[in-house]
């Protein structure tokens, strides 16, 4: 079956993910018939490299042959069981592993099924504790500006990118959201770290005054990554859990993108040396095989739920495929392969050389700033690189960088104007030169006229 066949027949009964389908009327759909490693084929045998991890889900490639084994296995085993009254293997071995290389402090895992739910679970429970703890007041949640959280209605209000939110707005719950420490924004000569302390004193200000009402605060550790991927300093976390602690709200860190070693360390946290009340995770929990995701939290939050049933302070949340046996497996064996191979000291190394190969978009007449946390790098392409004017949205440049880069077989999706690179980690050096030669083509052509 060619390409254009199997479109066909997707278009025809499909509905596509963040995407405006009538653009497929003019930008063919790519079908995968098979990936291996960081490389996806279509059905005319195109090779594309997956240098976003195929929406930064996938760390060590597409069809592993560790995680593969250990699901054919599973798969024989047990699929899936329900996880009220019941429980299995993986589901416990995951947990065990969550916990022993989490921070100090979470030890105890919820499931869920996807990172959206998980946030949505982090607020709930924040939520819930108060009120079992007589503190009914606190009903309100903190958020960045320039955040994301996810889709679902609760994620979706404590989110901050116009563009997914701003339809939705009426159907959302009212949060505090303030002014966030976005480095690209720092003054000339200003380091990541100043500025992040001087952004943090806008943090420190709304928690004086909103703490009697506010739950907890959500924040993307240092990397904001649908909003642009755009980084700051650690040192913000580093006041805000002091500033939590002070004020008596929870502290919810969204690792569902940064955790897993994207920021250089296995949990962006780790950084700050902090250990948040809560801990979302997803993404490449299952090392990008399946839909997953967990919150970590504490025993004290836990404590504040444990009690005879009918004082009704149970946390009642469920979803069908919670505790998923197959994709709990699939989590056992992804922190298997960091643990049994240095994969965050390899990755050092891998981030330097991505930092290298990217280095001269700098002093690219289109570009604003080249930024890089660990294993995440983003170029932002403006059309005046010394007013940092942005090209109108409406001219889709980010979106010929796409193309161009899809026609030379590199997978560069990028997020409106910011080109990014977010590998799998077995990426090798010269498929980075190659990501980033292919990016530098690509911005070329889409700064012409
Ligand atoms: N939080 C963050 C920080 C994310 O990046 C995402 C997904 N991009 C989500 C939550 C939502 O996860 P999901 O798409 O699995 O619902």
């Amino acid at each position: 079956m060619t390409n254009q066949a199997f479109s066909d027949r997707d278009l025809a009964v499909l509905w596509h993910p963040c995407t405006q389908m009538k653009d497929h009327a003019t930008f063919p759909i790519i079908p995968i018939k098979k990936g291996q490693g960081v490389w996806l084929e279509d059905f005319e045998g195109n090779h594309y490299l997956d240098a976003i991890s195929s929406w930064w889900v996938n760390l060590f490639g597409h069809a592993n042959p560790i995680i593969n084994s250990a699901l054919k296995d599973q798969l024989d085993t047990l699929e899936h069981v329900i996880f009220a009254g019941f429980t299995h293997e993986s589901a416990v071995r995951l947990a065990e592993k969550l916990i022993e290389i989490t921070p100090d402090g979470l030890s105890r895992c919820f499931y869920a099924d996807n990172g959206s739910s998980a946030v949505e679970v982090a607020l709930k429970m924040s939520f819930h504790y108060w009120r079992n703890k007589g503190q009914a007041k606190k009903i309100k949640f903190i958020t960045l500006e320039n955040s994301y959280h996810g889709e679902t209605l609760g994620a979706l209000a404590v989110g901050n990118v116009p563009l997914y939110k701003e339809t939705y707005a009426p159907l959302l719950m009212d949060v505090i959201t303030v002014p966030g420490p976005d480095c690209y924004y720092r003054e000339p000569g200003e380091s990541w770290a100043d500025y992040s302390i001087r952004r943090f004193a806008l943090m420190e200000q709304t928690l004086q005054q909103h703490a009697e009402s506010v739950s907890a605060v959500i924040i993307e550790p240092l990397v904001q990554c649908a909003g642009n991927m755009r980084m700051y300093d650690p040192v913000y976390l580093k006041l805000l859990r002091t500033a939590c602690n002070k004020y008596n709200v929870h502290l919810i860190a969204d690792e569902i993108a940064v955790g897993f070693g994207r920021t250089g360390t296995l949990f962006a946290c780790e950084q700050a040396k902090i250990k948040p009340d809560f801990m979302c995770l997803s993404k490449g929990l299952t090392g990008g095989y399946l839909a997953l995701s967990a919150v970590l939290t504490t025993n004290e939050v836990y404590q504040a739920f444990y009690d005879n049933y009918q004082k009704l302070t149970a946390f009642l949340h469920s979803h069908s495929y919670t505790g998923n046996a197959l994709a709990c497996r699939a989590g056992v064996a992804t922190i298997g392969i960091f643990q049994e191979q240095n994969i965050i000291e390899k990755n050092t190394k891998l981030s330097k050389v991505m930092g290298k190969a990217a280095a001269r978009f700098i002093d690219h007449p289109h570009v604003a700033e080249v930024r890089q946390t660990g294993m995440i790098l983003a170029i932002e392409m403006v059309k005046n690189k010394h007013t940092r004017e942005p090209y109108p949205w409406q001219e889709r440049r980010g979106l010929r960088v796409y193309q161009y880069a899809l026609s030379k077989g590199v997978l560069l999706r990028p997020l409106g104007n910011v080109i990014y690179f977010m590998p799998p980690y077995i990426v090798t050096e010269d498929q980075l030169l190659l990501i980033a030669e292919v990016a530098w083509q690509g911005i070329q052509q889409a700064v012409k006229d």
